[in-house]
């Protein structure tokens, strides 16, 4: 379908149901079923619209999977268990964690991967690049459906996919921003809401994202039943904060949020205090937020590097270093992404 079916659909849910949120927005944009931007294309790369951490450098799944297999050792090397990854892409974090987890006898036999994925297109690609894995892979809609055993879950970028709602303090009270039509186009509005966030500036915005929460909270449930550990890799704060950061984008730069619905990625920062808080309330296991560049560097990137360049020509080691440094430089994604990883070891 072309782009002004998605912005039709969109006028004609406004005009039959009234102003739209945010979070429905998003929800519209991201995963109609036909048009929805993630159902119809692969967004990643050059000819895309973004890149991630895995297609930048071998290197962070090579990471993450020596801490997942770390977990797994922790665990007790459990016999069989769960490897659940959520938005996995074009299947590159995978293949990584996979060829890494390798090298650890019995891991990949004791195996089984989950991947959680809403796209159609994404699926095929994650079919036809973990073709040849060397474990079993099954592909779930959403968590609904996973086995009870020990469980290893991992996601990067997944969360900021995710709906969001936004507040505005205006004129001394909260109100909800929602989307309306003004002579024909989108546009931005607020409208009255229950919820309320103490006192702020004027124009201030509050952002909340009930998706994320009872996701995260369904994966702690998971984790608690039968142990186990999850990292969740994402750009985001690590403070509670008020500011607006949703996001569009196209070819690598910024978009309008309300321009060529369902032909760009909109993406939200993911409030990682409120899921530590969460994780910490839950008051079983151990929660960690750290930089991604701290997570990597404590987790052996630069003797991975030393040893993946020591027989390559000084071109691809240069080109491994270049992708290393934009994972790990605070400037590019080493301080913007952060890591909250959570255990449970003990059941
Ligand atoms: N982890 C990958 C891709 C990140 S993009 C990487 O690092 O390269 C976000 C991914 O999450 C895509 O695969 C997208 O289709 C998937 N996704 C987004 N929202 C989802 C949802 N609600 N349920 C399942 N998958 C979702």
């Amino acid at each position: 379908m072309s782009k002004s079916s998605l912005l039709e659909i969109i006028k004609a849910r406004i005009h039959k149901n009234g102003p739209l949120s945010i979070a429905d927005y998003m929800e519209f944009c991201l995963g109609h079923p036909e048009c929805g931007y993630y159902m119809t294309r692969d967004p990643f790369g050059a000819q895309g619209d973004f890149t991630t951490a895995p297609e930048i450098s071998q290197l962070f799944g090579e990471i993450v999977g020596a801490w997942l297999v770390d977990q797994w050792m922790q665990l007790g090397s459990p016999e069989k268990f769960n490897l659940i990854e959520l938005g996995p892409g074009r299947g590159t974090l995978m293949a990584d964690i996979l060829r890494t987890a390798g090298v650890m006898p019995g891991f990949l036999q004791a195996c089984q991967v989950h991947l959680v994925e809403m796209s159609p297109v994404l699926k095929s690609l994650q079919q036809q690049n973990l073709g040849t894995a060397p474990c079993p892979i099954l592909w779930h809609k959403n968590i609904d459906n996973i086995p009870d055993e020990p469980t290893l879950i991992v996601a990067n970028e997944f969360f900021d996919a995710l709906p969001i709602h936004q507040y505005v303090f205006q004129n001394g009270a909260w109100h909800e921003r929602v989307i309306l039509i003004e002579n024909n186009q989108l546009t931005f509005s607020t409208a009255p809401t229950d919820q309320h966030y103490g006192p702020a500036t004027e124009g201030e915005i509050k952002e909340t994202s009930p998706a994320t929460e009872a996701i995260f909270t369904n994966l702690l449930h998971i984790v608690h039943k039968q142990g186990g550990s999850c990292v969740f890799i994402d750009y985001g704060y690590d403070q509670d904060a008020f500011g607006d950061t949703l996001q569009a984008l196209r070819k690598h730069q910024f978009s309008e949020v309300l321009s060529t619905p369902g032909e760009q990625d909109l993406t939200a920062h993911v409030n990682f205090a409120r899921l530590q808080e969460l994780a910490v309330a839950a008051d079983k296991g151990q929660a960690e937020l750290v930089t991604q560049q701290q997570f990597l560097q404590q987790n052996g990137i630069d003797l991975r590097l030393n040893s993946l360049c020591r027989n390559k020509s000084a071109g691809i080691c240069a080109k491994l270093r270049t992708g290393a440094n934009r994972l790990l430089d605070p400037a590019q994604m080493g301080e913007l992404f952060k890591v909250l990883t959570y255990s449970y070891l003990k059941v």
